[in-house]
Formats: C-alpha cells, structure tokens, sequence
C-alpha cells in the first residue's frame, strides 16, 4: 500500500485492564482517518499472569478462552473481543499483524527429570558437566484447555535447553541431551550461539514441534484471519524453520507479510539474514533506530551519516523503520529511548521520506502515563496526515553540514511536493528548489514554527528551521 503506515498497538507498561482489544475495536476508524493501514498487535496467547505482556508464551491456543494461569482473558482481553478488534480493523481498511513468539515457553505444568548439560553462559558451545539428570518446567499439558484445538503435550524432547535445574535449585543453562539433538546451529553467533533465550527453548529441529508451529499459524490466519506476523527473537531461532514455515504459509496465503524482530546493531548480519529467509520477512531497521537514539544523545553527531549502515538505505523494500518500541523503552531489555527533541525529527526521517515502511509507537500517540510521558499526539495526527497527502515523487537530498539535513518530495500529478529541514544546531535556513510550477505559490510551515514564505521565479523557496527542531512545509 502506497504511504501505509504501521501501529504498533501497545507498550510495555500499558494497563493490564484486559481493555485494549476493545479501545482498539472502537478507535479503528479513527486510526484508519490519520492513514494507518496496519496493526501490530500484542502477542495474543496466554501467559504466565494475567500481567504477562504476552512474551512470557504459555499456551498458543488460548486466546483469552480458557480459565487457565489466573483468568480467562489476557492482558488485552479475550478471544471474543481479539475476533471483534479484528472485524472492526478490517472493517476500516486495516491490515492486522500477530506478535508469534516461536522462540520459548514459560509456566509449564509440570517439571520431568531428563539428561542436560550445563554450559557457559558466555560461550553456549562449552559444555562444563557431564550429561547428568536434572529436573526442570518442560510439560506442558494446558489442563483448562483439555485437548480442544490441538491435543499436543509438549515434553522435554521437544526442546533444546531449559534454565533452571528443580533438584538442585540451580540457575544455570543447561542443553537438553538427546540423540543428534543440539542447539540450531543457524541462529546468531554472539555467545558462541544465541539459540538460548529464557524459558524452555523450544527446538525447531523437533517434527513433531514443526508441524505443530504450522498448525497453530494455520489457526491464527484461517480462523482469527491475520494478515501477517511479526516475528519475536528471530536472532535466537532457526533460520531454516523460519524458512520452511513462512513457504508453507505463502503457499496457503500468497501475500502474506512477514516482518520479524531481528536486534543487531548490523547492517550485514541482517542482510545475511534477509538472504537466509529467501527475502520473504521484511526486518525492523535497528541499526536506524540506533543511529537516530545516537543522533539525539550527541551533539557532535552528523546528521548527514543518519542513514549511514542502515537497511532503509541498504535494502530499502525489506527495512520497517521505527523509533522507539516496547523493548527500547527505558527500564526494559533493550532500552535506547530517544530523546524528546529530537522524537519530532525522528518521526519525520521515517514518515516523509521515500524509503522504509514507518512503524509508529502507540507510547507516542497516546502517551505513557505510568512513565510520566504524554506523547506527541497531536503532531504525530498531523505529520501522517501530511505523509498521506504530501510525501510522494522523487526526493532530492540536501545533506548539507554535520548539523543541517533536509529533503524535498517533489510531489506527483496528483500531489503537490513538500519540503523538510531539519538543524540539530541553531536556527538555520536553505535554498531548495521544489519546481519551476511551484513559482510565485506561498509555502507554510506544517509544523507550526516559522511563518510562511514564497517560491522565487525559478522554483526556489529559502526554508527556515528553529534550533533543534524540524519544519515541514507545504503548498498554502
Ligand atoms: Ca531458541
């Protein structure tokens, strides 16, 4: 879709009132009218709590349908209102993505003694025991759920490692033993191999698990009818199962999309990995994410190597780029908040330019309250509106100095251009040339900072920007 913007539906700290499926439900149309045209939403299964943000993955099937780890609903709400949130979604012309969190399991119900090995933290490749039982969380029944949907019992074969021996009261990680059974050799290489994340470490190697991952996909597309998944940990999964499960959903669904979370602040690990998955799952550009969260924290940053190593620039039909995300908010995992003046000007780098399928944080449209953080609500609503009107045609770069960067879209047949500017230094201005038809026509500033100015004779207007900030602007 042309200028299609993507929500990702939630943060980590939003409330656990199980409400969200239905402010989604009712705020569809809404977002549909700001030019959103798809919804990441949270992971759907059942977690370990009720306040479980839903990578904390107990049972796939249960949707907020079963009475099982506390309640019948998740986080978000329950299977009936995820159904209506959909309808509604597609209703208004919304694509709707699943958050699939293939990589572990939590909050089994039973433990089993089992042969495992413990290995080096560090280096998962260095075995420091001998095979020796332990006693660790690995069956998983679901008794609530007692069969409905699928039968599957996951047993302790049907995984690579686990982190926590029962017997001996251990915290360490240990690698399950059996035969030709080891860590997935393609996953990434930091700690001699990252297939171990947390949990139970499911092993994609396993028939038995692969056919039962391509049932429940099957599910989520037939009867809950998504139109695309978002991978978690992709770093810590077999890239050959990636491989095989999205050619068996294509083939089902061509057209379905596929975008996955792969952190590495690397441009060539995640080409290496676009080419790996046959180019069938587009990546977060992490490495933009990065350089933006630099660009905000140093004030000797050029803003004219923004785009320098990032996959936008790279490979520019598989980069979703983003600002901030639930895992870089800060407190969590991968915390790399950006800073809040130059939030406005990292939303502009992703939404007006040619480039990248914008990914937009519902933290910044709505704000979060429980980290004391209001949002940009309302330049946020408006910049997408500009991107669905104004952000088409061919772009001419002006990369001036280290401290002023700026772009104009040219504009169509059916769409006049707009031009951006932006100064991480003081208050700046620069001749550019948006188009001989331009001439004599008065240019405002969108973003509500300088006044208005005139295109010359030639097609050239000379732009203003504020210090530290970011204008925009538009035919009047
Ligand atoms: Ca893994």
């Amino acid at each position: 879709m042309q200028n299609g913007i993507l929500l990702q539906a939630f943060y980590w700290d939003y409330p656990a009132d199980g409400r969200l499926y239905r402010r989604l439900k009712e705020e569809a149309t809404s977002l549909a009218e700001i030019g959103i045209s798809a919804v990441w939403m949270p992971p759907a299964g059942k977690g370990t709590s009720q306040e479980d943000v839903g990578y904390g993955n107990y049972d796939y099937w249960d949707l907020g349908e079963f009475d099982a780890k506390g309640s019948v609903r998740t986080k978000y709400g329950t299977r009936a209102e995820l159904e209506e949130a959909i309808t509604a979604l597609h209703e208004a012309g919304i694509s709707v993505y699943a958050d699939m969190v293939f990589n572990h399991k939590v909050g089994a119900d039973e433990s089993e003694v089992f042969q495992a090995i413990m290995v080096d933290q560090n280096d998962r490749n260095k075995d420091i025991s001998v095979p020796h039982d332990i006693e660790a969380w690995t069956k998983f029944t679901f008794p609530e759920r007692a069969g409905k949907y699928s039968d599957f019992v996951w047993r302790y074969y049907h995984f690579s490692g686990v982190d926590y021996d029962k017997l001996t009261g251990t915290n360490a990680i240990y690698r399950i033993v059996g035969d030709g059974k080891y860590w997935a050799e393609d996953t990434d290489e930091e700690k001699g191999n990252y297939d171990y994340l947390l949990g139970a470490d499911i092993d994609h190697n396993h028939p038995e698990v692969i056919e039962e991952l391509k049932s429940v996909s099957q599910f989520m597309i037939e009867e809950m009818k998504y139109d695309g998944f978002r991978f978690d940990a992709l770093k810590h999964i077999s890239q050959s199962f990636i491989d095989e499960l999205t050619d068996f959903i294509i083939e089902k669904r061509p057209g379905f999309y596929f975008v996955g979370e792969y952190w590495h602040d690397s441009k060539p690990r995640m080409e290496h990995y676009l080419d790996k998955t046959s180019y069938t799952v587009d990546l977060f550009d992490v490495p933009l994410h990065f350089n933006l969260y630099e660009a905000s924290k140093r004030e000797d940053f050029d803003l004219r190597t923004i785009f320098q190593d990032t996959l936008v620039h790279a490979n520019p039909m598989k980069a979703v780029t983003f600002v901030d995300n639930h895992d870089s908010q800060t407190g969590q995992s991968l915390s790399s908040w950006i800073e809040p003046w130059f939030r406005e000007i990292a939303y502009a780098i992703i939404l007006f330019r040619k480039d990248g399928y914008p990914c937009l944080f519902l933290g910044d449209l709505i704000g979060i309250p429980e980290a004391e953080y209001d949002g940009m609500a309302d330049t946020l609503v408006n910049m997408c509106t500009i991107r669905g009107q104004n952000a088409y045609g061919e772009q001419d770069n002006y990369f001036v100095t280290p401290t002023k960067i700026g772009w104009v879209r040219r504009g169509d047949d059916e769409h006049t251009p707009l031009v951006v500017l932006i100064s991480s230094a003081d208050a700046d201005e620069e001749r550019m040339f948006v188009g001989e038809a331009e001439a004599g026509q008065t240019y405002v500033d969108r973003s509500g900072k300088n006044e208005p100015i005139t295109i010359d004779e030639a097609g050239y207007g000379i732009f203003t920007v504020a210090p530290r900030s970011v204008t925009y602007w538009t035919r009047e």
